[in-house]
């Protein structure tokens, strides 16, 4: 028999800390008192009936709105009609990689999993299986999930000053797995430079994101991706883009197709599929062609869910809609009026802020100049910020708990929408300030 929901949300937390650790099933759940039950377009609601215009929008996979019925219509289409996954291929799957081909310039190939973690732990493996080496390199801060090859150099625990940047994020990882990640300082072109003289012959892959959202929005200075992009191609090393935020919110081929700079693979997830579980890899022909089939030196891309039909569904109606709508657009006016409205209430109130980001996202640092690194954003003013998001809670604007928390708004989010939020953020400013 299950338990009788508890009203009171002090309740809910206590009872699911007594079946679940820490009352959730992913970190960055943690931190709130509320309960959320209920979500439409750009609100959500908690179990005592509050209501909170959403930027969080579950770290980036709600990108029409929340339940969005024509994504959801499709969904139960497709789960009504075939909800096979065990053998060949399927017509949705053949679809929606033939749109991602057609859109994404990095992509002849796609191949399809479940989250963000699996995409970027296959494009390791399918970099190694191509080039025969072992080490992975990544930027200080970024996430790429939680594969012991990437997972390293993101903890914000371990910002000690003279911490080595290649701690691992957490414990159980492999400590062979780890010595074999170079970690670098995002927009140090000595740095990588150096890395590449010291590594260069052993790294299989490049990881990069191509605009950082891993500690708020922190986007590559002039001609960084270009000289990663370099580096990688002179030295023979796999750069993979990790589009997992940025593909299919920035734009509908993703961040690549703003910067101009073409990775050899990419990982992609989050908004493709509003919010249902889908995620991939794409990359060149040669490349993808490394994901053999069982053979010991070839990689394996095999997954129970992986192009889930019902996923498959939501990801095709998802980009159909991005299209028909214009919703870049919508993004893109609605990001430039938030960011344009904090910066002035900032401004008039001379606070010790800034606020910067891309297309539909933002994140407002509590610090005077804009950084350009991991460390640099971890010096945003921590108890600011959480007067700051205190303030903005109470009065229904629901932001990332934490400093370097990026945020973004949805399809569904109005002009008077984000006018009311600005109200809301000038309070909190103040409120931040005190
Ligand atoms: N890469 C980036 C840039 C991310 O932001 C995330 C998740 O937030 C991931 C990878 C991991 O994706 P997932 O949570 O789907 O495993």
């Amino acid at each position: 028999m299950s338990t009788p929901a508890p009203t009171d949300q002090a309740a809910s937390w206590e009872r699911a800390r007594r079946v679940v650790p820490r009352g959730v099933s992913s970190g960055h759940r943690v931190g709130w008192s509320q309960v959320f039950v209920r979500a439409e377009g750009a609100y959500v609601w908690d179990q005592e009936g509050n209501r909170y215009t959403d930027y969080l929008n579950a770290w980036g996979p709600i990108v029409l709105g929340h339940c969005d019925r024509r994504v959801n219509e499709a969904v139960l289409a497709s789960a009504n009609t075939c909800d096979l996954t065990g053998v060949g291929p399927q017509p949705g799957e053949m679809a929606l990689a033939e749109k991602i081909v057609e859109v994404m310039p990095s992509a002849d190939k796609v191949a399809f999993c479940t989250s963000g973690t699996d995409a970027a732990m296959h494009a390791v493996h399918v970099a190694r299986a191509a080039t025969g080496r072992r080490k992975v390199l990544k930027f200080h801060g970024s996430y790429h999930g939680w594969s012991d090859h990437v997972a390293v150099g993101s903890s914000r625990k371990d910002l000690t000053a003279g911490s080595p940047l290649n701690t691992p994020n957490g414990g159980g990882l492999h400590p062979e797995v780890v010595a074999d990640v170079v970690v670098t300082e995002w927009n140090d072109e000595a740095g990588l430079r150096q890395a590449f003289v010291d590594h260069g012959d052993e790294l299989a892959v490049a990881f990069t994101e191509g605009y950082v959202h891993s500690f708020g929005c922190v986007p590559a200075q002039p001609g960084f991706l270009e000289l990663l992009r370099e580096l990688c191609t002179a030295h023979g090393t796999v750069m993979v883009m990790d589009e997992i935020k940025t593909g299919f919110r920035a734009a509908i081929g993703g961040y690549q197709s703003i910067c101009g700079v073409t990775p050899d693979l990419t990982a992609f997830g989050k908004a493709v599929a509003n919010g249902y579980a889908l995620a991939g890899l794409a990359g060149s022909d040669a490349l993808m062609g490394h994901l053999g089939a069982y053979s010991r030196s070839e990689a394996t891309l095999d997954g129970t869910y992986n192009a889930a039909p019902y996923s498959i569904a939501a990801a095709l109606r998802t980009l159909e809609i991005m299209e028909s709508d214009d919703i870049f657009t919508t993004l893109h006016e609605r990001g430039e009026q938030m960011r344009t409205g904090i910066q002035k209430a900032i401004d008039e109130l001379g606070a010790p802020a800034t606020v910067t980001g891309l297309g539909s996202e933002w994140c407002v640092y509590f610090r005077t100049e804009l950084p350009r690194n991991f460390r640099e954003a971890m010096e945003s003013d921590a108890e600011m910020y959480a007067r700051y998001h205190g303030s903005l809670l109470a009065q229904g604007v629901m932001e990332p708990a934490f400093a370097t928390g990026d945020r973004r708004l949805n399809a569904s989010t109005t002009a008077d929408d984000v006018d009311h939020t600005l109200e809301a953020v000038r309070v909190a400013l103040r409120a931040a300030v005190a």
